[in-house]
């Protein structure tokens, strides 16, 4: 097995990993940022089209309190407050820093625009025009990585394991895509920043490249994940017509600026049954639009896609065009008229708001092992503000890389060729023993996600999540049975199989958690458990100890407040 080495790995090139990459080369380390897909252009961040939060007070009188506070509000009490509060508080530095290196936020008389968004108490979500935010800041970041000759880029490069022995992480296993090659990295130091799991549910925003492999890694390495059962679904993805080329998720921004009809399959308003009013508004909150659809759905009166309709229809068109812009013409080149016809929209799943338990420096308890951007749990608590998972994937990507590079340039190499041997002949086995009488690893994949969305999605009970938990358990047992191909190059059956590994592993720590968590409480809803339990705020911390998944509860941090307009020091 082929051998590289580096003082800092960075595992994802989206956003929180390209930060890292530049604060670690600023700290003067040796950086190996690596990416499954493309670099910058693989996961969610690519995606993002519509906001980022942070108090600029640009467009009115904001501060970190009060964004902390609207950040706490919608966590429902289980926020980590040291971790909101520097995405609060460094958040505006990121953004102006990202504008010194190029991105255009949309301006106007000299000013950043903001936006008000549902939960944040005044305008505070800046963006780039017409929907370009995601692309805009990724390539901000790309290019400026390549201004550091100490970082070196690769692509096509899955990192299937995290080598960690007495707690300290010497490096990791990752899969080279293009030859099937294992190559062994040596790294003191390593930055998780994978990006999140909604890939495991069969009705996703996600890019192909969010299956939870960043929490996995952590998980089999030793460290803790936190708050899993808290998934995001967002009520009004885009179903159907088929868009080529465009964000699955892009109405809200027009929902913001227009409002809307949201309609039944009859044509009928219907989220005043639901405890709410809209009425071509854009009341309702994310939850009780997501419950008030599927409820729509199950009693039969859903669209032909299973959602509901969003309806622009009586909105004259030139205000139409006024708000969507340019995009008014890419939906017409995706057959979408919205002067004369509605589209399908259903709720998805979007964000993870657990992930990998860290500290203020993004450090696991794996000494060397650190995590950024989505890939962390908590600051977001039991339910994310529109906008914050940028500003955080900026914010956490700085921290980790400037932690990072100091522990590496601190510490000696521990190189441990048995246990990357060990670990070489494990990952060989998995994913060239092939069964012909198994299933091919899409097939599980498939599988997996509709259970996910059927047994585990935005609506629970206990009884789905117990057969979801025993479904689980046999598919983990399906896992040495997988029917590999044979190509010598891109096997996509070994890819698979290695994103289904992580994917199973995950999809266990969302259902255990939403199983012990028994109230409904922002994004986790049991329907046999509606009310929300006081005694329950609470963090659920999971490991593994033998390979038993083990949850148990833990007291949210909260932050000394006397510290808020400081930015927390190391
Ligand atoms: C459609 C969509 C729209 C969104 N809109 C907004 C918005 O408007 N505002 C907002 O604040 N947030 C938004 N979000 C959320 C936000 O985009 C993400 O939370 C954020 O971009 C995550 O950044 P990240 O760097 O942590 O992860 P990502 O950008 O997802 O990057 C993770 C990278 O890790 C790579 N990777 C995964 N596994 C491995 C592995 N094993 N080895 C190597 N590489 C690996 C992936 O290929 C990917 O490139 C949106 C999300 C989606 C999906």
């Amino acid at each position: 097995m082929a051998r590289v080495s580096a003082d800092v790995l960075i595992v994802g090139a989206g956003a929180a990993g390209m930060y890292a990459a530049i604060a670690a080369a600023r700290a003067g380390a040796a950086v190996m940022l690596v990416d499954k897909g493309q670099i910058g252009r693989g996961g969610a961040t690519v995606m993002a089209q519509m906001t980022v939060a942070a108090a600029l007070a640009e467009e009115e009188p904001d501060s970190v309190a009060l964004h902390l506070e609207d950040t706490t509000k919608a966590g429902r009490g289980l926020c980590n407050e040291e971790l909101a509060a520097l995405v609060c508080s460094e958040g505006p530095k990121r953004i102006r820093e990202m504008e010194e290196w190029g991105t255009r936020w949309a301006r106007e008389r000299g000013r950043i625009k903001q936006a008000i968004a549902p939960g944040h108490s005044v305008k505070r979500c800046c963006y780039v025009d017409f929907l370009n935010t995601g692309p805009a800041v990724a390539a901000t970041l790309r290019r400026k990585i390549t201004e550091f000759e100490k970082i070196r880029r690769i692509s096509n490069l899955a990192v299937v394991e995290i080598l960690a022995r007495a707690g300290r992480a010497i490096g990791a296993i990752a899969l080279d895509l293009p030859n099937d090659q294992f190559i062994a990295i040596d790294a003191p130091a390593v930055v998780l920043a994978a990006g999140g799991l909604t890939k495991l549910y069969a009705r996703n925003s996600a890019s192909a490249n969010m299956g939870g492999e960043a929490y996995a890694l952590a998980l089999w390495a030793g460290a803790e994940l936190v708050d899993m059962e808290f998934v995001q679904f967002f009520p009004i993805g885009h179903l159907a017509p088929r868009l080529v080329g465009m964000d699955p998720i892009m109405w809200d921004p027009f929902r913001y600026k227009l409002g809307g009809k949201l309609l039944n399959g009859q044509f009928e308003e219907f989220i005043d049954r639901y405890g709410s009013t809209d009425f071509g508004q854009y009341h309702a909150t994310r939850d009780i639009a997501a419950y008030a659809i599927l409820k729509e759905v199950e009693a039969g009166r859903g669209t032909p896609h299973g959602g509901a309709y969003l309806d622009f229809r009586h909105i004259p068109e030139k205000d139409l065009r006024a708000a969507f812009g340019p995009v008014i013409d890419r939906l017409l080149n995706n057959g979408i008229d919205l002067s004369r016809m509605p589209v399908e929209v259903g709720p998805m799943a979007h964000y993870h708001m657990g992930g990998i338990r860290v500290d203020v420096n993004m450090r696991t308890r794996i000494e060397g092992l650190y995590a950024a951007g989505e890939a962390v749990g908590g600051s977001n608590g039991a339910n994310r503000l529109s906008g914050n998972a940028i500003t955080e994937a900026f914010v956490f990507g700085e921290r980790a890389g400037a932690a990072a590079a100091d522990h590496a340039n601190a510490s000696s190499r521990r190189w441990d060729e048995e246990l990357a041997q060990e670990s070489n002949m494990r990952l060989d086995r998995f994913c060239h023993a092939s069964d012909d009488n198994g299933s091919a690893p899409i097939v599980l994949q498939t599988e997996l996600q509709q259970q996910m969305w059927d047994l585990a999605g935005p609506f629970r009970t206990g009884d789905k999540l117990s057969a979801a938990l025993a479904r689980i358990k046999e598919m983990k047992h399906n896992l040495e049975h997988l029917r590999i191909g044979a190509e010598q190059r891109f096997n996509l059956d070994v890819q698979d199989g290695f994103e289904l590994r992580a994917m199973i592993t995950i999809a266990e720590t969302v259902v255990q958690a939403a199983l012990s968590r028994t109230e409904s409480r922002g994004a986790h809803q049991r329907e046999d458990f509606p009310l929300t339990d006081y005694q329950l705020i609470k963090n659920q911390v999971l490991e593994l100890r033998d390979g038993e998944l083990l949850c148990r509860w833990a007291q949210p941090v909260r932050l000394d407040r006397s510290q808020l307009e400081n930015p927390l020091v190391p």
